[in-house]
């Protein structure tokens, strides 16, 4: 890893900013998006760029705001990645988060963030926090090869069981489906089950695929060459160059999806869960004069 003074943090408009303590990530999935070539990496995706200065950033950036929102981060790199263990800048931030009563929604597939769970708490209890959490292997021997270096499916779901337990709100991205791999009714089923049995508030699906680009299919096909032989060339024959890869049987995958969500109550479109994460109710969003001087 290497460290940087950046020039700013926060990314967005009025009503909800996202942040990115980290640039580049040692989870290892072999589907990464960020890993493609869009972002302008300028090194190593593994060689984490560490944005050292991020909590005073952010405590000047904040400051400056005039109405409270969410603070979302885990959009591009994972919040709680190994390195979180010994730095704790996604601590630091939250803290400031926390210092001026904004939210905040956080995306992470690891269990790292159960050490800051009783932050996450008391954010939840002066403004709100919403947990976001990955799952999309139910089967966790399969998911050692697709997610590599980060907890397992079985460990996720525990997270979002103590989660549960404070009334911290979470969200689950059942995404990406990777075609011919996980794209079952079956895995898609237990995944639900399991969200059903948690109680996640919603789960967010975009459509039932996955989608490639340069820099990340090539790393995608490595590791399918490596785990999934002749699976490259299945994918080359179906989907060619294509961006969207949405599996064969994303209608089946996508009618027991919205079918389950619906006679559960949990939010099922993206629009749902965004506009439900993204709203900061209208009591923490005003400051108060005390909060001006
Ligand atoms: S956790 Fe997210 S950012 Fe990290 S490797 Fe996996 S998909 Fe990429």
């Amino acid at each position: 890893m290497h460290f940087v003074n950046a020039k700013g943090l926060l990314t967005g408009r009025h009503g909800f900013f996202g942040m990115n303590i980290y640039r580049g990530c040692s989870h290892g999935c072999i589907y990464c998006d960020s890993r493609s070539r869009c972002y302008q990496f300028t090194h190593p995706f593994e060689d984490i760029e560490v944005k050292q200065n991020a909590p005073e950033l952010l405590e000047k950036e904040l400051k400056a705001k005039r109405h409270r929102c969410m603070i979302g981060t885990g959009a591009m790199s994972d919040p709680y990645m190994h390195c979180e263990e010994e730095l704790r800048l996604t601590r630091k931030c939250l803290e400031v988060v926390h210092k001026y009563g904004f939210g905040a929604a956080i995306q992470t597939k690891s269990d790292r963030i159960l050490q800051d769970i009783d932050l996450l708490d008391e954010i939840n209890r002066s403004a709100k926090c919403v947990v976001q959490i990955t799952l999309t292997t139910y089967d966790d021997e399969l998911c050692r090869i697709v997610e590599p270096n980060v907890c397992n499916t079985k460990r996720r779901i525990q997270v979002l069981e103590e989660m549960q337990k404070r009334g911290i709100p979470t969200i689950v991205w059942l995404t990406p489906i990777l075609p011919f791999i996980n794209d079952t009714v079956e895995n898609v089923t237990s995944i639900l089950n399991e969200c059903i049995r948690v109680g996640v508030r919603g789960i967010i699906d975009f459509g039932m695929g996955l989608t490639l680009r340069e820099g990340d299919r090539e790393y995608y096909y490595k590791a399918l060459d490596s785990f999934f032989p002749g699976m490259k060339q299945r994918y080359i024959q179906c989907y060619g160059n294509a961006y969207e890869l949405p599996s064969p049987n994303a209608k089946a995958l996508k009618d027991c999806f919205q079918t389950i969500c619906k006679a559960h109550g949990i939010l099922s479109s993206p629009d749902e869960c965004f506009g439900f994460m993204n709203e900061l109710p209208e009591k923490y969003t005003q400051l108060s004069l005390f909060d001006i001087v």
